[in-house]
């Protein structure tokens, strides 16, 4: 997939190389082929981002009507699906991701992203009281929402766009303005972006993108900037502890989705094919890298034999190759840097686990044998402190484990500092009631994984994350509420 292509940075409706005359080189995870240069942003462009985002904020957006935006926010959605190819090859050449995939989730959930929260923009009410003090003084009180002002939006690569607009859809929805950084290893399509939003007449300075790294980079320079008024955060959890730091700085808000170490309780009276279905994707879906993945499997005893053999089956069943055959449904990891971390994983799975399948590379014909491919990969026989099993890996992996009660699957299910997501596969609803409300996390799937409504809220408890998105949920870090107290 090799180009020369150039990603620049987007401040203030144009596109700019930057001052600092560094770039990087953007690598397929495919083959290993140099897809692009992209121009990494300094103190200086960081600067100018911040200084449009506030012009526009105080400006044009700031005095759009809330109709009017949504209106533009359709617009957006509009112009990525008139540029769906475009969008999909570039998070293809960025992603490796099979187009299988990008094209029912990524792309169309990028633009769906914005319609979403317009919609939601142009239906909230206000919260309005009548009082009457004990000696009879009579007020009306109502709250209204106002932006909370230049929002920092840091993003992951294991889904870019959608990830990405997800949270640029309601901060633009709610008045906000935007500095984007995506990560290093996905900056195309947040670049192809700032295009659609100049044609569909989003003004100048509303969404900016910089170019960079994490630490002493674009990223951190975003986060300690004084000017940045909140900071939305998608990314592992360590990184979340050093950005929560620099925001202390100014007491400036955080929304932080953070990492996870998702369980499955799959009982013994569950549909076992639906099941296994359904555990296929949720394990395996973007080669593992998902934050929603499940990488720890809990089984009643009953059908745990039944159940490693047929997962064991599906995982043997993938198709690697060209991301645009209909017929692939695997992709590489991100990076070869992430293959490393992931591998060492299954080494110590190969030493310490009983390997049902997987446990190394597989061999790929021709270009593809310098991507950074990985098998599908199930262990058993771990203690549950094993690091394969307390540990986040992002990879296409899990380990199985039996259970006898269901006090004993909830409470495997609960002993991990992540409280991301859970899935629950039985036929008594009243059993996948009661599981629900015991297992700590912050969205739980009965009989289905990454069913998604995007009216519902959500993020995670305990170390991943703080605060919940989605629907009016968003308003929560995207607005600040003002109360307005009329004496009669
Ligand atoms: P990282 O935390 O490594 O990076 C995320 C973003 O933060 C990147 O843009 C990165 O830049 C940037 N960054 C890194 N260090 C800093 C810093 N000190 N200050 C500011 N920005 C910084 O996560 P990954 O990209 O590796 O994504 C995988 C992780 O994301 C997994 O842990 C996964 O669970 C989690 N995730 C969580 C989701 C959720 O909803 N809870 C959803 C999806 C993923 P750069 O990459 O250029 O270094």
């Amino acid at each position: 997939m090799a180009s020369n292509q150039n990603i620049l940075n987007f401040i203030n409706g144009e596109y700019t190389e930057g001052t600092l005359g560094k770039t990087w080189e953007n690598i397929c995870p495919l083959d290993g082929e140099i897809i692009s240069r992209v121009h990494e942003a300094g103190k200086a462009e960081v600067d100018a981002a911040v200084r449009a985002a506030h012009r526009a904020l105080n400006g044009p957006w700031g005095k759009m009507s809330p109709q009017d935006r949504a209106d533009t926010l359709y617009r957006v959605a509009d112009g990525i699906t008139a540029r769906f190819d475009e969008f999909l090859k570039a998070e293809i050449a960025d992603t490796g991701k099979p187009s299988s995939l990008a094209s029912h989730i990524d792309i169309p959930r990028g633009a769906a992203n914005f319609k979403i929260f317009a919609d939601v923009i142009r239906s909230i009410g206000a919260e309005f009281f009548e009082t009457v003090t004990p000696d009879g003084q009579e007020a009306i009180n109502y709250a209204v929402r106002r932006p909370k002002g230049v929002i920092g939006v840091i993003c992951p690569w294991n889904l870019p766009l959608l990830l990405m607009t997800w949270k640029v859809g309601p901060a633009l929805a709610c008045g906000n303005t935007v500095i984007v950084k995506p990560s290093e290893e996905t900056p195309t399509t947040a670049t192809l972006l700032g295009e659609v939003m100049n044609d569909a007449g989003v003004p100048e300075g509303v969404y900016n993108v910089v170019h960079g790294f994490g630490p002493g980079s674009a990223g951190e320079m975003l986060t300690q900037h004084p000017s940045v008024d909140a900071i939305t955060f998608t990314g592992e959890t360590a990184t979340g502890e050093a950005i929560m730091k620099n925001a202390a700085v100014g007491v400036r808000d955080v929304s932080f989705e953070l990492g996870g170490k998702n369980p499955a309780i799959i009982y013994g009276d569950c549909d076992f094919d639906a099941t296994v279905d359904g555990m296929s994707r949720a394990v395996f879906a973007n080669c593992g890298q998902v934050c929603l993945n499940t990488e720890r499997v809990y089984v009643e005893r009953p059908i745990y034999n039944d159940f490693v053999e047929a997962l064991k089956a599906k995982a043997e069943s993938f198709k690697r190759g060209d991301p645009f055959d209909k017929a692939t449904n695997q992709g590489p990891l991100i990076s070869q840097e992430h293959r490393d971390k992931v591998l060492g994983y299954y080494e110590r799975g190969n030493n310490d686990a009983k390997v049902v399948t997987g446990g190394g590379v597989p061999d790929m014909d021709g270009a593809y044998g310098k991507g950074s491919w990985v098998e599908p990969t199930i262990w058993t026989d771990l203690e549950e402190d094993h690091p394969n099993v307390a540990e986040e890996i992002f990879g296409p992996c899990c380990h199985i484990r039996p259970f006898d009660k269901d006090e004993e699957a909830v409470e495997l299910a609960n002993n991990s500092p992540y409280g991301l997501a859970t899935s629950i596969w039985t036929q008594d609803i009243k059993r996948a009631n009661v599981t629900a409300r015991s297992v700590n996390v912050g969205i739980t799937w009965v009989n289905c994984w990454f069913l998604r409504d995007l009216r519902t809220p959500f993020g995670g408890s305990k170390q991943s994350g703080i605060g919940r998105e989605g629907g009016q949920h968003s308003l929560e870090f995207y607005t600040e509420m003002t109360n307005v107290c009329v004496k009669l």
